[in-house]
C-alpha cells in the first residue's frame, strides 16, 4: 500500500514544531499545501515555562502569565536594578502555547495531525510506530543520538534546574521585577544562581539553576531552594504548588550537520537554543519565519537560519565557563553593569551590529577570554 504523501512534515510539536506550524498556517502561500504533523505525546500538560523578552505588543501578550519592565541582579556581594526598556520580560506556560497552536492548526485544513512516534527517516519516507508517510521536505525536532555521543568533544555545558511554584501565606514578592540572577547561594563555586518570577505578591516560580558539566542530585537543588526561601525570602510557611525541572544543552556542537536535502533539523535538534544563554523560544519564532521566507523564495529551507558569528562568540563564552566555571557570577555581573539590557538583548537576539558585538566581547577583557578566542579560531 502506498504511504500517504505530503508537501511538508513536522516531527515534534514542541516550541519549534508549533512555531513553524503557526507560520505555515498564517501564510496564504501554504494554503494548498498538505502538511503532516507527527507528535508522540499528548502535549496537554504544563511541561515547561517559557520566558523571553520582546519589544511592543505581540501575539504572545494574550497568553502571557505576566510581563515585567524591570529586573534585579544579585551578585555575590552587591545588587542592582536593571531597566529592560524598551523590552518587556514575559512568561508563558507551555500548555497555553500548545493550546493556542492547536487551535490555529485545527482551524486550517492544510494540516493532518497524527499522534505517533517517528522511528526512522529514510530519504522522503518517515517510518513511525504505527505506519509510514512520504513528505517532500521534513522538519525534524528529534535530537540526533550523535550529539550525546560527541558532545564532550565540543564546548558543551548543560543548563539544568529545579523550580518550585510556591505560594506563601503572606505577601513577599515584588511583582514589578523579576530576579534575573541571584548568585548569593551557589553550588560549590560553580556558575549557579536562583531565578525568581513573581506572578503575584504571594506566588512565584523560584528556580535553582546551574550552567556546568555535571548534573547534581535532586536533593542538591531542593536544599538550595529551601535555603534561598528561608534566608532571602524569610519564609518558612509556604506550599509547593508545582515543580519544573529541565536540562538544556548549551553547546557549540554543529547541529546543522544533521540537515540533509530532504530534512531540516529544527529546535534544540537544529541548534536553535542560544548556547550561551539556553533561551530559544524567540529563536524558534525567528528561525521559523526564516524557513518560511526561504521556501517562498525557492531557497533551501535551512539556508542561513542562524548567523555564524554568534556561534563563535558562544563558543568562546562556553570555553571560558567550561575552564573557569567559578567566573560565571563575575562575567554576568560585568555584562549587566557595563551594558544596557537592551544592548545585551539585541546581542542575544542576533540583531546587534559588529561594533556592538566588539564592545560586548571587549568588555570581558580578561586574559582567559583572549585565550579562548584564539583557541576557538585556531
Ligand atoms: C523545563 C524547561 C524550561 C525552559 N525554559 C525556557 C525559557 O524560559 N525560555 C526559553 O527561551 N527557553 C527555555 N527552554 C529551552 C527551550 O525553549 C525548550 O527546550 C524548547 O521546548 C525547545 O523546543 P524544541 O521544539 O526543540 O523541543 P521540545 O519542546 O522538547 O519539543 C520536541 C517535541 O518532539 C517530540 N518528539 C520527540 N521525539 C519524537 C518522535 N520520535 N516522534 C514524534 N515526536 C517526537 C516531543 O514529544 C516534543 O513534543 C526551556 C526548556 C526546558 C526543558
Amino acid at each position: 500500500m502506498l504511504s500517504p504523501s505530503f508537501d511538508y512534515a513536522i516531527i515534534g510539536t514542541g516550541a519549534a514544531g508549533f512555531h513553524l506550524a503557526i507560520r505555515f498556517a498564517e501564510d496564504p502561500f501554504f494554503q494548498n499545501k498538505k502538511i503532516l504533523i507527527l507528535e508522540k505525546d499528548t502535549k496537554n500538560t504544563d511541561d515547561r515555562t517559557w520566558s523571553f523578552w520582546e519589544k511592543g505588543a505581540t501575539q504572545w501578550d494574550g497568553l502571557a502569565e505576566k510581563k515585567w519592565d524591570k529586573a534585579r541582579f544579585y551578585g555575590v556581594k552587591d545588587c542592582f536594578n536593571i531597566s529592560l526598556e524598551p523590552y518587556r520580560y514575559k512568561t508563558i506556560r507551555s500548555s497555553k502555547f500548545y493550546g493556542h497552536a492547536k487551535e490555529i492548526i485545527d482551524s486550517s485544513d492544510r494540516f493532518t495531525m497524527v499522534h505517533d512516534e517517528v522511528l526512522e527517516i529514510d530519504n522522503h519516507l518517515i517510518k513511525t510506530k504505527d505506519g509510514a508517510y512520504q513528505s517532500q521536505h521534513i522538519f525534524d525536532s528529534r535530537i540526533s543520538k550523535v550529539f550525546f555521543e560527541k558532545k564532550k568533544e565540543h564546548q558543551t555545558l548543560t543548563q539544568h534546574f529545579l523550580g518550585w511554584f510556591i505560594k506563601t501565606e503572606t505577601p513577599v514578592f515584588n511583582t514589578d521585577e523579576v530576579i534575573m540572577m541571584d548568585y548569593r547561594l551557589r553550588w560549590n563555586s560553580d556558575t549557579s544562581f536562583t531565578y525568581v518570577l513573581p506572578f503575584a505578591p504571594n506566588f512565584a516560580l523560584v528556580e535553582f539553576t546551574l550552567f556546568n558539566e555535571e548534573m547534581i542530585p535532586e536533593s542538591g537543588y531542593e536544599e538550595k531552594l529551601r535555603n534561598y526561601i528561608s534566608a532571602y525570602l524569610k519564609r518558612s510557611n509556604y506550599t509547593i504548588e508545582e515543580v519544573e525541572t529541565g536540562a538544556i544543552p548549551m553547546s557549540d556542537y554543529p547541529f546543522h550537520k544533521h540537515h540533509s536535502d530532504v530534512t531540516t533539523k529544527i529546535g534544540t535538534a537544529g541548534g536553535w537554543v542560544r548556547p550561551s544563554s539556553g533561551y530559544s523560544f524567540k529563536n524558534a519564532e525567528r528561525y521559523s519565519k526564516k524557513i518560511v521566507e526561504n521556501i517562498k523564495n525557492r531557497r533551501s529551507p535551512q539556508k542561513n537560519i542562524a548567523k555564524s558569528r554568534f556561534r563563535l562568540y558562544d563558543s568562546i563564552f562556553l570555553r571560558v565557563l567550561k575552564e573557569r566555571n567559578d567566573l560565571g557570577p563575575e562575567i554576568f555581573q560585568m555584562l549587566y553593569t557595563k551594558h544596557k539590557a537592551k544592548t545585551l538583548f539585541r546581542f542575544l537576539d542576533e540583531e546587534s551590529t559588529l561594533l556592538e558585538d566588539a564592545k560586548i566581547m571587549l568588555s570581558l577583557n580578561k586574559r582567559i577570554f583572549r585565550k579562548a578566542l584564539l583557541k576557538s579560531i585556531f
